[in-house]
């Protein structure tokens, strides 16, 4: 394309609240064969809020609910996010913890006054340190996954104490826009941290048939490393810090405008508005601009 027909491109783009940052996304965007969309956040409107709270019997709900909402209250993961909203409006109080760590694509881990050691976060980790869980708390987990919601667990280094499910609303625009793609020609990927019930369950809502769960930030960008060397153009549309290394991997990134300033960084078209019409609309900007529009 002409400089003059960049030019162009880029204007028409941000008229469309699509910001592109680099001549060569433009010209490399009606090539696309793939594109890969992250789940939370750029499939879903990434505004989870829990929808079912389960205690074990056992539990001293009262002293655990302040350990739950101060481990959250230390990490980032908008899952955690909702669950200090929760205890905060029920007027729970905070207590000290010492220690506080994230487990990669897992959960989180921390250890109270006490010295006690709990754990928030999905069923890999529960499993992962051995942590009893009782069946009736298991078949509620399969239930609440096979309705999209994702579930996770909070528990001692002995036993879980109680089981969440939060859901996070698919975007109005999702499924049309993947179909619009899908209708271009493209594969359409959702990858997602997230396990794999729940990946299924929201993949089957938007018409997608190619997903994967349980992900770890490396893992997409391997994903995508995979499609080019069978030859794909790959376009990958994210919004999290998870999402940045195959963000950076792709031919054409693109990172959704409420996300981290990392996805932002990194890719070189950010949507501001996050319909994700907008994926189809960028990669037809291309191909006017590769034609020579005015
Ligand atoms: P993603 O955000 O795409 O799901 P992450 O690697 O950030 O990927 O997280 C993977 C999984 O680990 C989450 O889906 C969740 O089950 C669990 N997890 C991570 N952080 C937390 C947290 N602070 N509280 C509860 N669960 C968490
Ligand atoms: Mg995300």
């Amino acid at each position: 394309a002409t400089p003059t027909a960049i030019m162009v491109g880029i204007g028409k783009g941000a008229e469309s609240n699509i910001l592109i940052k680099d001549a060569e996304s433009l010209e490399l965007g009606h090539k696309v064969t793939a594109v890969i969309l992250d789940k939370t956040g750029t499939i879903t409107e990434g505004k989870p809020t829990i929808t079912n709270f389960s205690w074990e019997n056992n539990a001293n709900q009262d002293e655990l609910s302040s350990v739950l909402m101060s481990i959250e209250a230390k990490s980032e993961h908008p899952l955690a996010g909702a669950i200090v909203k929760k205890f905060k409006e029920m007027g729970t109080t905070p207590v000290d913890l010492i220690n506080f760590e994230s487990i990669t694509g897992k959960g989180v881990e921390a250890t109270d006054f006490k010295g006690q050691k709990f754990y928030v976060g999905n069923l890999k980790l529960i499993q992962n340190k051995n942590i009893t869980l009782n069946e009736a708390l298991i078949t509620k987990a399969k239930l609440w996954q096979e309705e999209a919601k994702t579930v996770i667990f909070f528990a001692s280094d002995k036993q879980v104490y109680a089981v969440i499910a939060i859901a996070d609303k698919i975007k109005s625009s999702s499924k049309h826009a993947i179909k619009k793609l899908i209708n271009k020609g493209i594969k359409v990927y959702m990858l997602t941290g997230d396990n794999n019930q729940t990946a299924k369950a929201v993949a089957k809502e938007v018409g997608l048939t190619n997903y994967k769960g349980e992900v770890l930030p490396s893992d997409k960008a391997d994903f995508v490393k995979n499609l080019q060397t069978q030859g794909q153009i790959v376009a990958m549309v994210g919004d999290g810090i998870n999402d940045s290394q195959a963000l950076a991997q792709a031919d054409v990134s693109i990172a959704m405008g409420h996300g981290s300033d990392i996805a932002i960084d990194v890719a070189k078209i950010t949507l501001i508005t996050s319909d994700l019409e907008s994926i189809p609309k960028a990669l037809s900007l291309s191909s006017l601009t590769v034609r020579g529009i005015r």
